[in-house]
């Protein structure tokens, strides 16, 4: 496994015969990194993993400095994977004395989790067409678990004429179903244990017989509101394909939620799917994954 820091080095993947995979990360790697890299090396003749947790994405409130890190171990991990090539680049290298463009999707990326984090979709498209620039792959792997930001990436990816391979994996979650995640970590043990209701509420949907957004943003909220240690930010019913909130699920729908455990902000989503006058969660609609 080699690991490379500088841009000129990932520029020379560009000319690559090979099949090339990208997998973005952030660091504080987990079952869900591991989900995406082990597809890449199935996929792919080169798999290179990116390890940058990018301050761009973070606003001043949020604790860019409390993200976790833990490169030695991370390292350890992805030459167990037999990873090709880790991109570990500094916050200097990625963002020269004189960097000022950034890449927005408009009309996207002020909502949901954008409304919530205001410029944290701008630093993510941002970094996410630096790197898919850099290197050119063929194939690149995002996790579902970011829905959103999977959604603005295949926009760049189109808009910008990339041409990449977008690969949506499902997300990976622990034994109570809350998504592997990075920031699990910064969960005490009584947080940790309260933070199982997110999936638990999303959960809860199946059981209803009506399919009115109403109904359904009803039964989430009063699951959330018995766990004391949970504040929800926000639940919303969405078609994957507009991103506009729904009324009711019919076709093609996906529930997206965010809440606060403390300090620390988790979100999850899952598509559902009306199946003979019962909801169905966890449907992997093709188009999307
Ligand atoms: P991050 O390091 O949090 O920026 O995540 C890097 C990539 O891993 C993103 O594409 C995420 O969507 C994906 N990812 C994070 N958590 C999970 C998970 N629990 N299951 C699957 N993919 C995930």
């Amino acid at each position: 496994m080699k690991i490379i820091r500088s841009v000129a080095e990932a520029y020379q993947f560009r000319q690559s015969k090979s099949i090339v995979g990208l997998v973005p990360t952030m660091g504080a790697i987990h079952a869900g990194h591991l989900s995406l890299i082990r597809q890449a090396k199935h996929d792919c003749d080169i798999v290179i993993v990116t390890i940058f947790a990018n301050p761009m994405q973070f606003s001043n409130s949020e604790d860019f400095a409390s993200y976790p890190n833990s490169i030695d171990q991370d390292l350890d991990l992805l030459k167990k994977e037999e990873v090709d090539i880790v991109f570990c680049p500094s916050v200097s290298e990625i963002y020269p004395d004189g960097f000022t463009t950034s890449v927005v999707v408009e009309k996207f990326s002020d909502l949901f989790e954008g409304k919530s984090r205001p410029g944290h979709f701008k630093g993510v498209t941002t970094i996410v067409t630096k790197l898919l620039n850099m290197f050119l792959a063929s194939k690149v792997y995002f996790g579902q678990k970011d829905f959103q930001q999977t959604f603005l990436i295949k926009k760049i990816n189109v808009d910008l004429n990339i041409n990449s391979e977008i690969i949506i994996l499902p997300t990976i979650r622990e034994f109570d179903g809350l998504p592997a995640s990075s920031r699990n970590i910064l969960l005490s043990n009584n947080e940790r244990i309260s933070a199982g209701v997110l999936y638990t509420a999303l959960e809860r949907i199946k059981y209803l017989t009506t399919f009115d957004s109403n109904s359904i943003y009803k039964e989430v909220k009063n699951c959330i509101a018995k766990e004391k240690l949970v504040e929800l930010d926000y639940v919303k019913i969405v078609d994957p394909n507009t991103f506009c909130e729904l009324l009711e699920v019919n076709g093609d729908t996906i529930i997206l939620i965010a809440i606060k455990v403390g300090d620390v902000r988790l979100i999850d989503n899952l598509f559902i799917k009306k199946v003979n006058n019962r909801i169905e969660i966890d449907y992997r609609f093709e188009r999307y994954c």
